[in-house]
């Protein structure tokens, strides 16, 4: 069962999470040159060893132990979390059209200051 990265990663995307992950399956990081244009990070399904690590290095709390416990209204993101290849040019456009779309569905919620964002998801 995968770690899925949510919204408030949104406009945070300080990479903290990369910096502890041990096996480095959240993409994109710094280095690499999609970061620029992806408007968040996700984590490879397959390749997340479940170790838990990157959860507390979130600054936002934007990362999410299970499909389970991610909140109804950031559901839409376990898909985008899971089709992201970084440098597979299809996968990142699928990944990001979810995204966007997700933000567009919510303004209101998207409106809240990110570091806020997860308290008022947990209350949808
Ligand atoms: S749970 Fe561990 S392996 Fe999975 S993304 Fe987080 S730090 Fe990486
Ligand atoms: S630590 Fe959180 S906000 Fe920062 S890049 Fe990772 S998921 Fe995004």
């Amino acid at each position: 069962m995968p770690f899925i990265i949510t919204d408030p990663c949104i406009e945070t995307k300080d990479s903290a999470c990369v910096d502890v992950c041990p096996v480095d399956c959240i993409h994109p990081r710094k280095d690499e040159p999609e970061f620029a244009q992806a408007t968040m990070l996700y984590i490879h399904p397959e390749e997340c060893i479940d170790c838990g690590a990157c959860v507390p290095a979130c600054p936002v709390a934007a990362i999410y132990e299970s499909t389970d416990a991610t909140p109804s209204h950031q559901k839409d993101l376990i898909e985008a979390n899971a089709v992201y290849r970084n440098g597979d040019a299809d996968a990142m456009a699928q990944a990001e059209a979810i995204v966007k779309a997700h933000v567009a569905a919510q303004p209101a919620l998207m409106a809240i200051p990110a570091a806020e964002r997860q308290a008022a998801h947990a209350s949808h």
